[in-house]
């Protein structure tokens, strides 16, 4: 079995992994460290939860150890680009903790929070930046932050990034950074603009993949339960009276349907918290805060928070509504199970969730075992704007790629392209 002392990390690397707890590398660090402490560009095709912030992560600072040499006043070596605030927050903690007994400096950047305190922070020049692109480039522009000296790139989540409309800022910031350079992409799925993107930014980049994108963790178990969508909420206070102690983790369609699910479950007694993109950073941070301590042990969310937050004792996953881009469903399921742990995720479906399900299969490759109710005769989903749903509300935090779009619907006369860009976090 590889183990971390097997990698070529540094020694102090290898005492700040044991007090983080890790024993052994997991697959995506096993394969993505020594390549890139080699200097090599790197594609790394891994899902969340499998340890990727730590492949890129650990060998970064080890490169950045051996150059020496303290940062220049609003200067940067590395620049990690993450899509969420919350996934930028989770990318620094875990940063922070493996560069504790180094002198290597990480700093973060991110919107809805004061520009002046990240103007300050920026000040003294930093070894590791970590941010959003949007503020990024606001802070650019002010001339606080200079990124000519960033010869690492590290782009997280980058379908994601290219998902919300963040290219043409990527493509700003990607002309101000040093050449050579060394550039990590790392994302869950690979659609045709991120080859593209790739082509543009990486040289002759080696590939990593830990599991085909689609395929959940296996140690995720999988039910699906038909319900009609106005008994979703009984069912879910079902399903958590059965596990009082667990740590779940709600998703609903809209930021409306999130918070009233949320004020719904605190009125039968439940502690339940929510995040969502209507809440602010301050109330987003709390939220976290609460739920990781098990202070509140329901988190209902919109895909917003899916990707970014990592909460070790997540037991259940639950998809009170499924979402209409499959790729998020094993983005929303992977919150679970993380780093070897057990979990559940289990879907519920309503009639009018019926193509959404069947495109979620497809990806995954699989069908989800039934645990309760009957397949409905498929319906058409209900035009967005509708206050109908589970979520109900206007739209909501939720990424959208494409729209599966249901068998039912496959005909007919050509439809406008609703397609929306979501407005970037930062
Ligand atoms: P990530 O996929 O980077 O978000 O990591 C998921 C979780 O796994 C985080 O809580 C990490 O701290 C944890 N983790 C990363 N690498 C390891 C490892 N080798 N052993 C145990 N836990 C790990």
């Amino acid at each position: 079995m590889t183990k971390f002392t097997d990698l070529g990390l540094k020694p102090d690397l290898l005492s700040a992994i044991t007090k983080a707890g890790y024993d052994t590398p997991t697959p995506i660090q096993q394969k993505a460290i020594p390549l890139v402490l080699e200097g090599r560009d790197l594609i790394g095709l891994a899902q969340t939860g499998t340890g990727k912030t730590a492949a890129f992560g650990l060998p970064l600072i080890d490169r950045l150890m051996g150059a020496g040499a303290k940062p220049t006043p609003k200067s940067v070596r590395a620049l990690i680009l993450a899509p969420t605030r919350e996934l930028v927050n989770q990318i620094a903690a875990n940063l922070t903790a493996y560069t504790k007994d180094t002198p290597i400096r990480v700093v973060t950047v991110v919107g809805g929070q004061s520009l002046n305190n990240q103007v300050k922070k920026l000040e003294r020049g930093t070894h590791i930046l970590v941010a959003t692109p949007g503020r990024l480039i606001d802070l650019c522009d002010r001339r606080a932050v200079f990124l000519d000296t960033v010869t690492y790139l590290v782009l997280d989540e980058a379908d994601q990034m290219l998902d919300m409309g963040f290219i043409h800022a990527l493509r700003k910031i990607a002309a101000k950074l040093a050449k050579p350079r060394q550039t990590l992409l790392f994302s869950a799925t690979m659609p045709a603009q991120m080859e593209e993107l790739s082509r543009a930014y990486l040289t002759d980049p080696a590939r990593v993949q830990v599991s085909p994108p689609g395929k959940a963790a296996d140690k995720i178990t999988q039910a699906l339960h038909y319900v009609p969508q106005g008994d979703k909420t009984e069912l879910l206070k079902d399903y958590l009276n059965k596990d009082p102690d667990g740590l779940s983790l709600v998703f609903a369609r809209t930021k409306h349907g999130a918070e009233k699910l949320k004020k719904n479950l605190e009125a039968s007694g439940f502690k339940a918290t929510s995040i969502h993109g209507n809440k602010s950073q301050n109330q987003r941070d709390r939220a976290i805060r609460d739920f990781k301590a098990g202070e509140a042990r329901i988190l209902v969310a919109t895909d917003v928070a899916a990707r970014g937050i990592d909460i070790p004792g997540v037991s259940h996953v639950y998809n009170y509504d499924l979402p209409e881009v499959a790729e998020n469903y094993v983005h929303r399921i992977g919150r679970t199970a993380r780093a070897g742990a057990e979990g559940e995720a289990i879907a519920f479906c309503s009639a009018t969730e019926i193509g959404y399900l069947r495109q979620i299969e497809k990806v995954m490759k699989l069908t989800i075992p039934v645990v309760g109710g009957e397949r409905p005769i498929e319906q058409k989903p209900e035009k967005r704007g509708g206050r109908g749903g589970g979520g109900g509300g206007n739209r909501g935090g939720g990424q959208r790629r494409s729209q599966p779009k249901p068998a039912n619907q496959s005909h007919g006369k050509p439809k406008r392209n609703n397609r929306r860009r979501r407005k970037p976090a930062a």
